[in-house]
């Protein structure tokens, strides 16, 4: 909690520090549906502008009335991305980290349950004066007031608003009239991209741009009018529709901007500026000092995600891939991304394959783990698929293929160690069976109390906390630093009392908080096995195409060294 203080008021400082320049607003609307890469849209803008030598960052809206996203089931929202000041939010943070290389702040992310929160609480605090407090206008000038500080916090020049959901929705028509107010008081500062889509049916062969023309009228139903259309689809727009949309729409024919289905999301920034994206973007914004696009290093990290020569076949083995029919790999996104960052670093082509632990609780199943070159336990919560977990880590450090825990990953590690190795009767975590004699992992002091009073929701050890690592470890050897800090997000820890017997039984805890009273980082010695690591925190999330996580490296260098 302190540290969060902390990180709060560094925050204020900044804000104070920043200068009077003038920011400059884009939001991003998705038009038709969801799911066709407005995150990715937003990070590439932001990407492109960045290279331009402006300050940029970016902000996500969810509509939910969640206060955060730490309360929904993956399968549900996809992956939980946890910031460096601890809020538990959408994955499009994530996405934006990566692309722009920096961390963001807190403040970035709002859903309608925060904004709701904090009017609810100036109103309980006599903040409004007596005046009656209303849905509009006081919830869009909250809206307004956050994306405001954000952009001050940030010293931005440009700060991108990707609102979620689809326009035409109920639920984002607040955020909606924020923008229509933001743009009548300051036209030359805001502008607005829809993301839509322009769908090939099977059975005509031919784009449509009805329901872009249909999303365009929505959009301007509400007030609000877009400057740019991005066209998502299967393919190229082409210049007869490009016109058409541009007519229909009321958009500048350059200002519609082709965005067909590309193989790699590293791409999109790079095909952006092929349509001269920023240059167009900073006209609208009124944006005159601009220098040559230096997309370089993204370009040299394209390039080796697409030349690598060997593959390294790594299995992640979760339990959040279903969804009905579908396999849901959304759910560890930082985690691919990491491993995929890592293995093109080492001039690698990752071949990840992520499978469910539910069928290892048969361990004639164990077999098929022969195949990979690593495995890979991310974080999880829960008793659903333990025991296939176990069976899987069990497999992995008696047959010597390199295994990575990540948070539960490295829970059940240490637990299958004292099990299985240690064969201590009568061992659990506090998760799976509070009643074992011996709880390996139990619950932190502080989370006790909010656990019985049912106070769960951004209760857990979040955000960034450091870490010290032990000489001559794998851990400090892949980091190359003595000290660390790293994003956490969890409620169970190694139990102090048992540190002793497992480290006496050979476990080396080679990573702990500075106090020694919390074990950061697992390993067994190089001797014992090629690599055997656990992390109690989530490495995934520092993870950067341009600086890739030196824990995944090791990783994944581990992997292909024993295929
Ligand atoms: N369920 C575990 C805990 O709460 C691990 C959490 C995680 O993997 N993120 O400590």
């Amino acid at each position: 909690m302190a540290r969060n203080t902390e990180k709060r008021q560094t925050g204020r400082k900044a804000q104070k520090r920043s200068t009077n320049k003038q920011h400059k607003f884009l939001f991003v609307v998705g038009g038709v549906m969801s799911g066709v890469g407005k995150g990715v849209a937003s990070s590439s803008i932001a990407k492109i502008l960045q290279a331009r030598g402006l300050t940029v960052t970016a902000i996500k809206i969810d509509p939910y009335i969640n206060v955060d996203a730490g309360t929904m089931n993956p399968t549900e929202h996809g992956e939980v991305f946890v910031l460096g000041g601890g809020l538990e939010t959408d994955q499009d943070m994530g996405n934006y980290e990566r692309f722009l290389g920096t961390d963001i702040p807190d403040i970035n992310y709002m859903t309608t349950g925060s904004v709701y929160q904090e009017v609810i609480r100036k109103e309980r605090n006599l903040e409004y004066d007596g005046k009656n407090v209303e849905v509009v206008p006081h919830i869009p000038l909250q809206v307004i007031k956050r994306i405001k500080k954000a952009a001050q916090v940030a010293n931005a020049d440009v700060t991108i608003i990707e609102i979620g959901g689809t326009v035409g929705e109920y639920q984002n028509i607040l955020f909606l009239e924020a923008v229509r107010m933001m743009k009548t008081k300051t036209p030359d500062d805001v502008a607005v991209v829809m993301v839509s889509y322009l769908p090939v049916p099977g059975s005509i062969g031919e784009m449509k741009t009805k329901p872009t023309q249909t999303a365009a009228r929505t959009l301007n139903s509400a007030g609000v009018f877009a400057d740019f259309i991005l066209a998502r689809g299967p393919v190229a727009l082409d210049k007869k529709r490009k016109e058409k949309i541009a007519q229909f729409c009321n958009v500048e024919p350059q200002n519609v901007i082709s965005a067909p289905d590309v193989a790699s999301v590293y791409d999109v920034p790079l095909n952006f500026e092929k349509d001269k994206l920023s240059e167009r973007i900073c006209n609208v914004l009124n944006i005159k000092k601009i220098q040559k696009s230096d997309l370089s290093a993204w370009r040299r990290f394209v390039a080796k995600s697409k030349n690598g020569h060997d593959t390294v076949k790594i299995a992640v083995v979760g339990k959040y891939f279903n969804s009905g029919d579908f396999i849901l790999s959304d759910v560890y996104l930082s985690v691919l991304e990491a491993i995929k960052y890592s293995a093109y670093k080492l001039g690698l082509k990752p071949d990840i394959h992520y499978i469910s632990s539910l069928p290892f609780e048969d361990k004639k199943k164990l077999k098929e783990l022969k195949q990979y070159d690593g495995i890979l336990i991310p974080g999880g919560f829960g008793t659903t698929g333990i025991l296939g977990k176990l069976n899987v880590v069990k497999y992995a450090r008696e047959n010597k293929i390199p295994y990575f825990g990540i948070c539960y990953g490295m829970q059940l590690a240490v637990l299958e160690y004292a099990k299985n190795k240690l064969r201590m009767k009568n061992v659990s975590t506090t998760e799976i069976d509070p009643s074992a004699q011996h709880l390996v992992i139990d619950i932190m002091p502080e989370q006790k109390e909010k656990v019985a009073k049912s106070d769960m929701g951004g209760t857990m050890r979040l955000g960034e906390y450091p870490a010290v690592l032990k000489r001559g470890s794998i851990a400090r050897k892949a980091y190359g630093a003595d000290e660390i800090s790293e994003r956490h997000r969890h409620r169970y820890e190694v139990n102090p009392e048992y540190v002793e017997k497992l480290s006496a039984g050979g476990l080396v805890f080679s990573g702990t908080s500075p106090d020694e009273r919390l074990m950061e980082i697992v390993e067994l010695p190089k001797d014992i096995h090629p690599f055997f690591v656990g992390a109690q925190f989530h490495p995934e999330f520092h993870a950067r195409p341009l600086s890739p996580h030196p824990l995944f490296t090791a990783f994944v260098k581990a992997s292909y060294e024993g295929k």
